[in-house]
Formats: structure tokens, sequence, C-alpha cells
């Protein structure tokens, strides 16, 4: 029987979204909802589970801000083997925290994995694994964990704007999903990449460089948006 993992992607955006919990008006962006990154970090995990041989369930699966005990009660009842929370930060710090229940020795290790993951692979400054009484943490009967992957006020809305990145998003998830495969001994298997043509990408006329790769591609349109940029088959 495969794991059962239950994922909780906090807060919510309908019929408007939790108060509070987005960032501050970001000039050229505007403001972003914690929902928007929680939500889109749970669909890539789920992803990423799934092919690891998970079983998964969302405990809030619409974009309502599902009350505390009904996700909890989801999880419990479907006897999941761990609950992962995802959320964004606020409070004017930066970097990454990972969250326990006080005492849960397996919710410890949990957590501990997922951080050193997530610590390791994205750019954010490693606040360490802390323990909290959430309701979540408290009242789910399996190990629980909780990150917090960025802030969404830090002082350079550098993290915030990252809320909004999908290759961040999708790193989160990755990193969360290696952790979860050590904490229960599976391996993690990485995704296939879709064969491409090779394309070129040029930038104000000048190649810069040619790829098969898609999240290479993406990551040299983002470095160079506002430019004039084209993508085509070599
Ligand atoms: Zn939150």
């Amino acid at each position: 029987m495969a794991y059962l993992v239950a994922l909780d992607d906090g807060h919510g955006l309908s019929p408007t979204p939790t108060p509070g919990k987005r960032t501050p008006n970001i000039p050229g962006i505007g403001v972003i909802y914690e929902n928007q990154f929680n939500r889109a970090v749970v669909n890539f995990l789920n992803v990423e589970l799934k092919r690891c041989g998970f079983s998964t369930i969302l405990v809030a699966p619409t974009d309502a801000d599902t009350p505390l005990a009904q996700r909890v009660s989801v999880a419990n009842r479907n006897r999941a083997d761990a609950y992962v929370a995802v959320h964004y930060n606020a409070g004017g710090g930066s970097g990454v925290e990972t969250y326990h229940f006080p005492n849960s020795t397996k919710g410890q290790r949990l957590a501990r994995l997922v951080h050193a993951q997530v610590i390791k692979g994205t750019p954010q400054k490693d606040r360490g694994v802390k323990t909290a009484n959430f309701y979540v943490l408290q009242k789910t009967a399996m190990p629980a964990t909780l990150i917090e992957f960025g802030f969404m006020d830090d002082k350079a809305l550098i993290e915030a704007k990252r809320m909004i990145d999908p290759l961040f998003q999708k790193e989160c998830a990755v990193e969360t999903a290696k952790g979860i495969c050590q904490y229960f001994g599976v391996n993690y298997v990485p995704s296939t990449p879709i064969p491409l043509p090779m394309l070129r990408v040029e930038v104000d006329g000048e190649v810069l460089f040619d790829s098969q790769v898609v999240d290479t591609i993406l990551e040299g349109v983002r470095k160079n948006l506002g430019k004039v940029i084209s993508i085509k088959p070599r």
C-alpha cells in the first residue's frame, strides 16, 4: 500500500482572499495573495509525490479558505501517513523556517528532512526548524510539518516577488517531495524531461544559447524580460 500524504495549501482566495495574508503593493506587480503561492506549490507537490508512488489527498481542494478543523479532519479520517502544510510568512524578516509540534519525534524528523532539502536548493536564508502549537500540527493524528517558504513582506520584496515565480514554486515542491521521500525511505523519482527540438534563444538579436531543456529556456527568458527575445528551432 502506498503511503498517503495530506497536502494543505494554507488560507484561500474565494470569495475574497484571506484577510491580511498578502504582500504589500509591489510596484509593477500589485498585491500577491499568500494562497496563490501555497496553492501552486501544493499542485506541483501533488504531481511530484504521485510520480514517486505516493497517494495524496488535498485537504482544501477548493479556493475557499477551508476551516482548519475541516482540513485536519479530512487527513485524520483518511488516516494519512503524513501532513504537509505550505505557507508563506509575514512580519518583516526573510528566509525559510519549518515547523513541527513540540515533542513530536516523528514530526521533528519529517520537518528536519524537508527543511534540509529546501535549504539546499532554494536561495532562501535558513531560519531553522522550529516548534509551534499551530492547530494543524497539534490536531493531526499523523506526523505533520508546516513550511514557511519565505516572507511576503521582506524589506526588499525579493521573496515577495518569488511567490509568483513558477520556477521557485516548483523548486520548493521538488525539495519538499525529496524530504518526504527520505522520511518514508522511498526513492525520489525525478521527472523525465519532455524532449524538445533544439531551440535557439536570442536576445536583442544576439544568440544567448541553444537548449532542449524547458527550465533552462524559461530561465533565459526570465533573466531578459523587457528585451526582445526570440526562441526558434535551430
Ligand atoms: Zn500562512
